[in-house]
């Protein structure tokens, strides 16, 4: 295991290359209700801090109960019409709004950086475009939806909560906002605490497409701001992406009330190799898999299991690949690590790492970096040695921390693959396109990658199964979850 210290592989240094374009960030931000920008009746704020220089961004309102009351009524009062309007004049505010979202792509994605610590390349490739796509896809269906649901009619549900997690803020906003728009809901959103800016940002591109006053609404706060509007009597349909922990509180809150809610919740995907898979490919896959986004994936690949004929040439491979990785700088273009989203999940991910060492397994982490002395930061870590009954094994960790385990027949993998209380995603390396539909119809994941990981297409349906929650997002499916069918 000496070769894994070897620095051969290094990245030589660059040039910094901070994206500089300007972005104006207001002092304060209030809450976005019936179409404009109001102060909190609670008179309540929060700082939201840059994670990787732990800089005062802004203030963001904390809405009480009062201020989640005016914005469900906002959205309660928006309906009637909303809901009449004819349908594909629905999709051309959609449109609007996907299309406004490429033209302030840059801004956005910089912002997105700079208030959740993600790397620049990510927000500008990944985020910003497939959170417009989204809108782009949903504009489609406004008016299809009789298509899409034929023989029945297709009504919408009502006023709908909505709650997000901090891993991919705008898009997260998007998965959720375009589809009950599409289908003739109206909103109250809530961003999560640390990340709140995107989705006051595209309040203001609602204002600019013109779209109507209370359509959509968004109340910024914790948990507390989050569970008023959950369990508020005006609201028809709850739909949450974040912990198992709070989605479970969720299911019990809403539980006979007759509202509607969608879970999205955490993970401990599998990531499987086989010893026919072409390496180089697959390495670079475990990277992505677990390491994009600093691993805060709902989907990562945090467990790896490479054949054992293969893991030397695997674990070798990802060990000089490891060396390579730059952290840094979110707004340096050639960063791919970027920081962590707050103090506290630092925390969480650090708690894992020891806990890991304690229980016996063997850390690899890269350490030719320099770790900035500002801000939260976790250089990518990996685990051999690991044991199934290993916490590291078993818990979601959502950062970058690998665990790599071995397995000798696909008989096994399946099992080991399937032994976890999640279900959300999963991915297969291998040659044999048999092997691949064979393992894909038996691992219990709603996603499953074929020597690929980490992509998604508005037009797939995304979700899981067990404990990583139910109902869908994205494509026909996801429609589903915002229409009533009659
Ligand atoms: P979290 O559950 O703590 O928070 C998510 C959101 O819920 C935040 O907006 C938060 O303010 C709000 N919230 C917190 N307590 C609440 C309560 N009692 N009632 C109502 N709302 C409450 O999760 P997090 O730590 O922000 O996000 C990380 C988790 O999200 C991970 O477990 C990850 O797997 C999961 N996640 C899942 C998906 C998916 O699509 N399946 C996507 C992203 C993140
Ligand atoms: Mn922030």
């Amino acid at each position: 295991m000496k070769k894994h210290s070897l620095n051969f592989g290094d990245a030589w240094e660059y040039a910094p290359a901070p994206d500089s374009t300007p972005v104006v960030i207001a002092k304060s931000y209030g809450l976005f209700i019936d179409g404009a920008f109001v102060s909190p009746q609670s008179r309540k704020t929060m700082p939201t801090i840059n994670p990787a220089t732990e800089e005062v961004l802004s203030k963001i309102a904390v809405a009480s109960a009062a201020d989640v009351d005016k914005a469900v009524a906002s959205a309660k009062k928006a309906l009637p019409k909303w809901k009449r309007l004819p349908a594909k004049e629905r999709g051309k505010y959609l449109f609007r709004i996907a299309r406004r979202l490429q033209e302030r792509a840059r801004e956005f994605a910089i912002l997105e950086t700079m208030d959740g610590g993600k790397p620049i390349k990510e927000s500008r490739d990944v985020d910003i475009p497939e959170a417009a796509k989204h809108f782009f896809y949903h504009a489609g269906w406004a008016d299809k939806l009789d298509y899409a649901f034929p023989g029945r009619e297709a009504k919408p549900v009502g006023v709908c909560a909505q709650i997000i997690p901090w891993n991919f803020p705008l898009l997260m906003a998007a998965w959720k906002i375009a589809p009950a728009l599409a289908c003739g809901n109206t909103v109250v959103l809530k961003p999560a605490e640390t990340t709140s800016l995107t989705a006051l940002r595209l309040a203001e591109i609602f204002q600019e497409v013109g779209l109507p006053d209370g359509v959509v609404n968004i109340v910024t706060g914790a948990g507390e701001t989050g569970a008023a509007l959950a369990s508020h009597k005006g609201v028809d349909k709850v739909a949450f992406t974040g912990s198992t922990g709070v989605g479970k509180l969720l299911a019990e809150m809403t539980a006979g009330s007759g509202k509607r809610l969608s879970l999205e919740l955490g993970g401990k995907s599998p990531n499987i190799i086989f010893e026919d898979a072409s390496i180089d490919q697959a390495v670079e896959g475990i990277i992505t898999g677990i390491y994009f986004n600093q691993g805060h994936v709902c989907c990562a690949g945090s467990r790896l299991f490479v054949q054992e004929s293969v893991l030397e040439e695997v674990t070798t491979k990802l060990a000089i690949r490891m060396q390579s990785l730059r952290m840094g700088d979110p707004l340096d273009k050639n960063t791919d690590v970027g920081a962590i989203n707050s103090a506290g999940q630092l925390k969480t991910i650090q708690g894992y790492i020891q806990c890991g060492k304690k229980e016996g397994a063997l850390l690899h982490q890269p350490n030719h970096r320099k770790v900035p002395k500002k801000g939260f930061w976790c250089r990518p870590a990996w685990f051999e040695g690991v044991q199934p009954s290993h916490t590291i094994a078993r818990e979601e960790i959502f950062g970058p921390v690998l665990a790599v385990m071995s397995f000798r027949t696909p008989e096994e993998a399946l099992k080991r693959a399937n032994n976890t209380p999640y279900g959300l995603a999963a991915g297969i390396w291998t040659d044999k396109g048999s092997k691949a539909f064979e393992m894909a119809s038996q691992i219990k994941a709603g996603v499953i990658w074929c020597n690929t990981y980490n992509r998604f297409d508005a037009a797939s349906p995304f979700g899981g199964f067990k404990e990583s929650g139910f109902g869908r997002e994205g494509g026909r499916q996801g429609l589903s979850a915002y229409l009533e069918l009659v």
